[in-house]
C-alpha cells in the first residue's frame, strides 16, 4: 500500500494506521479527522460533500467536539470510513487529491480530547509493576496480594480531569504524612510521578445487567491511546488504605489525541505471559491477545534536552484488554461508548523498562542523573514528561504520536 501523499519514513501516521481524532483550526470548528503523515483528513468536509452518503450517517456526527456518536455507529461504518480514506490516499484519482481543502496541515490544527469520557477505569495489570510496588510498600517476600493472579485489579478513576496532550499539569497539594512524623501536614506534593499506560476506548455499549462474554469483548473495543496517569506518591501513600487511590490520582491524567484502531493494530498481536494459576472460565480467552507496542518515556528538562528514562512494551501485560473488559462487566456493570479503560503502569523486567519514577529511582533511593547534570527521583516543576509509542513489523509502522505535559509549580 502506497500513498500519493508524501509521508516521512518515520511517521507514526502511515497509510497502515489512519487513527481518528478531533481537531480545530482558525477556520474550522472542532470536527472529526483522520491523521496521515503530517496532515489531517477532514471527515466533516468529506461528509458534507456527500462522499460517505451511501454509508447513511448524517454529517453532524463528524461535525462535533467528540467522536462518541461516530463511534456509536459501529465498526461496520467506522471501518468503512477508514478503509475508504485509505483507498483514496492511494488512488491518485481520488477526491482527496483533487479537493486540497479536505487535507489540513497538522501544524495548523489544535488537537482535542477525541471522545467525551463518561467513565474512566484504571487497572493494575503489569505483574512487574505490581511486584515492584508491593516490594517497596509492603512485603518483599509476598509482593503480590493474594487476589492479583486471579483477577485484573482495578479502580474507578476520575474522568473530568483527563486532559489532552499539551495541557500543562499543576503540581497538586494535599495531606501527606512525612516519614517519622506523628501527624500529617498540608503541602505541595514532593513526589509527583508519571505512570506509563495505554488506554482503550469503548466502542459498543452493554446494557446494565448484561455482562460482555470474553468471546465478544473485542467487538466492544474501538481503539487505543497513550495515557499518563499522573500520581502524587506522597498523597497516595497516606490516603490509599483501605479504599484505594483518590486525590493522589484525580488531579490530572494526560491522553494522546489520536485513537489508533484495533484494526490497525492487528499485525502486532502476540502471545502474553503464561497465566499461572489458570484463570476462571469467564476470563479464559483464545488466541494471541497481547500487542507488541514499543513505548518510551522522556523527561524534557527546562533547557530543552530530552532524556529517555524508560523503554517498555505493552506486550508485557499480564492481563489483556479482553480480560479487563470481561471482568469489568461480569457483575452487570454497563460500559458506555467513549469510556476509557487504562492498563495500569506498564513496566518490563528490568530497570530500563520501568514505567514510573517510583520504580526507576526505587522510591527515591536511586536518583537518576539527566543530561543537564541535574538529578531526579520524581518530577520537577517545569519538566515536561513525554510518552511515545509505536508498533513496527517489517515495513508496517503504526504509531500513537505522543502525550506530553509540562509540570507547573503548585498554587500558593
Ligand atoms: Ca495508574
Amino acid at each position: 500500500m502506497q500513498s500519493w501523499l508524501p509521508i516521512a519514513a518515520d511517521s507514526d501516521f502511515t497509510i497502515h494506521n489512519l487513527p481518528f481524532g478531533i481537531f480545530s483550526t482558525d477556520q474550522h470548528t472542532r470536527r472529526a479527522g483522520i491523521a496521515i503523515g503530517d496532515q489531517i483528513v477532514d471527515l466533516c468536509k468529506l461528509c458534507q460533500e456527500g462522499y460517505f452518503a451511501d454509508l447513511r450517517f448524517d454529517s453532524w456526527v463528524v461535525n462535533k467536539d467528540n467522536l462518541n456518536h461516530f463511534i456509536a455507529l459501529g465498526k461496520k461504518t467506522t471501518n468503512a470510513v477508514r478503509e475508504r480514506v485509505q483507498q483514496w490516499l492511494c488512488d491518485p484519482a481520488s477526491p482527496l487529491k483533487h479537493y486540497p481543502d479536505t487535507l489540513v496541515p497538522m501544524a495548523a490544527a489544535t488537537l482535542h480530547l477525541p471522545v467525551r469520557i463518561g467513565d474512566y477505569t484504571d487497572f493494575y495489570s503489569s505483574i512487574e509493576h505490581a511486584t515492584n510496588v508491593g516490594k517497596m510498600f509492603r512485603d518483599p517476600a509476598n509482593a503480590l496480594l493474594p487476589n492479583w493472579r486471579h483477577l485484573p485489579v482495578g479502580y474507578h478513576g476520575r474522568a473530568s480531569s483527563i486532559v489532552p496532550s499539551g495541557v500543562p499539569i499543576r503540581r497538586p497539594q494535599g495531606q501527606v504524612m512525612p516519614n517519622g512524623a506523628s501527624a500529617p501536614v498540608f503541602q505541595a506534593s514532593s513526589r509527583l510521578d508519571f505512570e506509563l499506560e495505554t488506554g482503550f476506548i469503548i466502542g459498543k455499549a452493554n446494557e446494565l445487567g448484561s455482562p460482555v462474554p470474553i468471546s465478544e469483548a473485542a467487538d466492544h473495543i474501538f481503539g487505543m491511546v497513550l495515557f499518563n496517569d499522573w500520581s502524587a506518591r506522597d498523597i497516595q501513600k497516606w490516603e490509599y488504605v483501605p479504599l484505594g487511590p483518590f486525590l493522589g490520582k484525580s488531579f490530572a491524567s494526560s491522553m494522546s489525541p489520536w485513537i489508533v484502531t484495533m484494526e490497525a493494530l492487528q499485525p502486532f498481536r502476540v502471545a502474553g505471559p503464561v497465566q499461572d494459576p489458570p484463570v476462571l472460565p469467564y476470563l479464559a480467552f483464545k488466541g494471541h491477545q497481547n500487542y507488541d507496542i514499543g513505548l518510551e518515556v522522556i523527561i524534557r528538562t527546562p533547557d530543552g534536552t530530552e532524556n529517555v528514562v524508560s523503554r517498555s512494551n505493552f506486550r508485557y501485560m499480564y492481563w489483556n484488554m479482553l480480560q479487563q473488559l470481561a471482568h469489568h462487566t461480569v457483575n452487570g456493570c454497563n460500559l458506555q461508548v467513549g469510556d476509557l479503560l487504562a492498563s495500569g503502569t506498564i513496566s518490563g523486567h528490568d530497570e530500563s523498562a520501568y514505567g514510573s519514577m517510583l520504580e526507576i529511582a526505587w522510591s527515591g533511593s536511586k536518583p537518576l542523573t539527566l543530561k543537564d547534570g541535574s538529578t531526579r527521583t520524581f518530577i520537577n516543576d517545569h519538566d515536561t514528561v513525554i510518552m511515545r509509542g509505536a508498533a513496527e513489523k517489517g515495513a508496517i509502522r503504526v504509531g500513537f504520536g505522543e502525550v506530553a505535559a509540562e509540570v507547573l509549580p503548585a498554587l500558593g
